[in-house]
């Protein structure tokens, strides 16, 4: 018998790269995914797997909607990567992130209990939860410190997996993931709005790319590595959380010059620093130590900085050259 997972956040860039992992290896997939008014599902056109999910509407501010994806599923595999995942953002709306991203998680963990209390359960937990770091390299015994309403909800549903697993014995497990990255990333973030930018001056299309603290230094790995460490996750006999990371660090300056070079740009001839882009609360630096993830899970993370940035880059270039 094959396999069922539910995805939600699976029109997102580890969504995709998700359903098409476990489509691979025979998995039915389910996609919990909420209504929009506009069109959602370009990233699992990309990835060619639109065809063979399941689409259940739903959404993490609805718990009779996620009842009823798991009773339609019957997933025993369930993977929470749906929130308001984007940092800046979260001082906007600090209230829809809280209720998105971390309620919006234990409404999927009540969602459980009630409908399917033997399906695994796997949370996607951020590296942001550690913002203002206590050790130089995080691993999973780092006191956490988050830096934005963003982290701090992430934190809440961090607890709650560790909580409902161990009042209810739920297989819950929080992959806490360190930045990822792919040529499927949101626009929004800081590699992939380099990235657009870098293949628009090539074009000629823009001169100048404004940007906030290029200081900042970021554990970057590619998105397709990661989502590999959360199947493995739920393949274990016990949960569990795991740091997943790369182990190097970059700052966004030399990710920018990195991007340009790619073109025979420099990037000093066009990246101006734009307080708008500044944040209340900075991460200045996040490092991670995926040693136990190595050790127990098999997994490393294969695509070196320089490879991943190369990726998004050629797809950003297509991209510009011949616009949807
Ligand atoms: P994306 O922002 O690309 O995807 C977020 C997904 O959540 C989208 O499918 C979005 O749907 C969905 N969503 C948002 N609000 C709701 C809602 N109310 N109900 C149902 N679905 C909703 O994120 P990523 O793929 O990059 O990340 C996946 C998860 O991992 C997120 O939880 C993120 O916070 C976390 N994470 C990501 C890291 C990274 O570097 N990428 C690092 C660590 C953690 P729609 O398209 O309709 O808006
Ligand atoms: P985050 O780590 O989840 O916040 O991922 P981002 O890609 O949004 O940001 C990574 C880092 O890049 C943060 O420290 C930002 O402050 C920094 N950064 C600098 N300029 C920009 C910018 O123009 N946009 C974004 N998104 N981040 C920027």
């Amino acid at each position: 018998m094959s396999k069922s997972a539910l995805i939600t956040g699976i029109t997102g860039q580890d969504g995709a790269y998700l359903a098409k992992l476990l489509l691979d290896k025979g998995y039915d997939v389910y996609g919990f995914i909420a209504r929009r008014g506009s069109d959602t599902l370009w990233r699992l056109r990309e990835l060619d797997v639109l065809e063979r999910v399941t689409l259940v509407e739903g959404d993490l501010l609805d718990l009779s909607s996620m009842i009823r994806a798991l009773e339609k599923s019957q997933a025993t595999e369930i993977y929470n990567l749906a929130a308001q995942s984007f940092v800046a953002t979260s001082w906007d709306q600090p209230l829809l992130t809280a209720e998105v991203t971390g309620v919006g998680a234990v409404r999927m963990l009540e969602a459980l209990r009630i409908a399917n209390p033997r399906a695994r359960f796997y949370q996607a937990s951020t590296s942001e939860m550690f913002g203002k770091i206590q050790q130089p390299m995080q691993d999973e015994h780092t006191p956490f410190y988050p830096r934005s309403p963003y982290g701090v909800a992430k934190l809440y549903a961090h607890w709650s997996t560790i909580n409902y697993r161990e009042s209810f014995g739920l297989h819950a497990s929080s992959g806490i993931l360190f930045n990822h990255e792919s040529p499927l990333r949101g626009i929004e973030f800081v590699t992939r709005k380099v990235t657009d930018a870098v293949a628009r001056i090539h074009a000629g299309l823009q001169k100048e790319l404004r940007l906030g603290n290029i200081d900042a230094q970021r554990d970057w790995g590619f998105a397709g590595d990661y989502v590999e460490a959360m199947w493995r996750m739920l393949q274990q006999e016990q949960p569990d959380d795991y740091v997943i990371a790369t182990g190097r660090t970059t700052s966004v300056r030399e990710m920018c010059r990195i991007a340009f070079a790619h073109v025979g740009l420099n990037y000093e001839d066009h990246v101006v620093i734009d307080p708008r882009f500044y944040r209340p609360a900075e991460v200045d630096i996040l490092l991670g130590n995926p040693a136990k993830a190595k050790a127990q899970l098999g997994w490393e993370a294969s695509t070196p900085l320089e490879t991943l940035i190369g990726m998004m880059m050629e797809a950003d270039l297509r991209r510009v050259a011949k616009p949807a």
